[in-house]
């Protein structure tokens, strides 16, 4: 069936009224003073066709950090850096089942490795794999690309998010620490943690994710002018993990109820994959106890059903 871009904005809009959160249900992320200020009634979607075509609804001007939609980013270039045999020595390909910054299984997993590259420490190893001679040049790179795919050269990060982060890291550096100790990460720690804070906190829309899902969804060429931004098979790893890990240790049921390669971020963000078919951008910033958006995951199932995008 072909989606007339009329009828989905029509369609969004009714389903943006009908998830508009009150603010009572949910939590905003409060780790960081910057994430707190969110206000948990903003709700967000746009999507992009694979011509392009933009259907938006809802606070759609609100500018969020990628968080975890960023170690998606970061695979796909560590992946086209150094090749897939070098990322799967450090990470491994399982899902969790634990909480995004859980420590627990890096110490009894064999070898001391993360299980996956959506959990924080599988992202953070898979950061320290990127080419560039410094941290500023691995944060030039990450930023260019994400312009790149998202189309969009003014996207940027936000330095007070990014300083919250530095700041208040202790689960981070104790991951990265444990991580160099059983050299899954080599180098200066701090440096890499440097540059995986910066790519938490890049700064986006709504359109942008969407934007970034469209490349992913068109097996790495731009939907626009049909460049190959990535290779397709990395695409394609990166879709699987979205579908295995990227809504966290809620990846099983999102699977179930919702059906679409996505990866969620604690901003309130996630970024959905409909392959072939088109990318989502959706943000409202009130999370759900395991840290996905409590009204973005039932505007995405709500959205699933009406339009029959579960890729099983
Ligand atoms: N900056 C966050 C962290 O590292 C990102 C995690 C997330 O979005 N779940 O803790």
């Amino acid at each position: 069936e072909t989606i007339s871009v009329s009828r989905l904005q029509h369609e969004l809009e009714e389903l943006l009224h009908e998830h508009r959160p009150d603010g009572q249900e949910g939590q905003v992320a409060e780790y960081i003073p910057a994430l707190k200020q969110a206000n948990p009634t903003h709700l967000a979607a746009s999507i992009c066709l694979l011509a392009g075509e933009q259907v938006q609804a809802g606070d759609v001007d609100i500018r969020f950090t990628m968080q975890s939609m960023s170690k998606v980013i970061t695979l796909a270039m560590a992946l086209m850096d150094c090749g897939e045999a070098c990322v799967f020595e450090k990470v491994g390909m399982e899902p969790t089942g634990d909480p995004f910054n859980s420590i627990m299984k890096l110490e009894i997993m064999r070898p001391n490795k993360p299980l996956n590259p959506m959990i924080n420490a599988g992202a953070i190893a898979v950061t320290s794999l990127l080419h560039g001679s410094g941290t500023e040049e691995k944060v030039e790179r990450i930023l260019s690309f994400v312009r790149r795919l998202a189309r969009n050269p003014a996207i940027g990060f936000n330095e007070d998010v990014y300083r919250s982060e530095q700041e208040t890291a202790d689960l981070n550096r104790a991951l990265a620490y444990f991580m160099k100790q059983y050299e899954v990460i080599e180098g200066d720690v701090e440096d890499v943690l440097d540059v995986y804070f910066k790519q938490c906190a890049i700064e986006v829309n709504c359109w942008d994710v969407a934007r970034i899902g469209a490349v992913f969804a068109n097996r790495g060429r731009d939907p626009e002018t049909g460049e190959v931004i990535m290779p397709e098979h990395v695409a394609k790893i990166c879709k699987t993990f979205m579908v295995t890990c990227g809504m966290y240790n809620a990846s099983g049921e999102f699977a179930i109820r919702v059906g679409i390669p996505a990866k969620s971020g604690v901003s309130g963000g996630i970024m959905g994959v409909v392959p072939h078919c088109m990318g989502i951008g959706i943000y409202s910033p009130a999370l759900d106890e395991k840290g996905n958006s409590v009204a973005g995951v039932r505007l995405l199932q709500s959205l699933s059903a009406r339009w029959g995008l579960s890729i099983f």
